[in-house]
């Protein structure tokens, strides 16, 4: 599945009729999961997003957009 097609089925009236409301909390929990922070000395950073190029710090971009969402 391409990006465009999952954000299109994330967004059709179908898909959403044809789930239950335990879902989208799957889905939401499945990317909390990939985004949890590793204990650093002083901070942390997230497991997922941080690479060899770069330390991204927990909690990240992602794990904002959700805790807002949901606030
Ligand atoms: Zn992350």
């Amino acid at each position: 599945m391409t990006y465009e097609e999952l954000l299109a089925d994330i967004a059709s009236k179908n898909y959403r009729e044809s789930r239950t409301l335990d879902t989208p909390y799957a889905a939401l929990n499945a990317v909390v999961e990939l985004h949890k922070p590793l204990d650093m000395i002083s901070s942390s950073m997230c497991s997922e997003c941080t690479s060899d190029e770069e330390t991204v710090s927990y909690p990240c971009e992602t794990i904002k957009a959700i805790e807002q969402e949901l606030a």
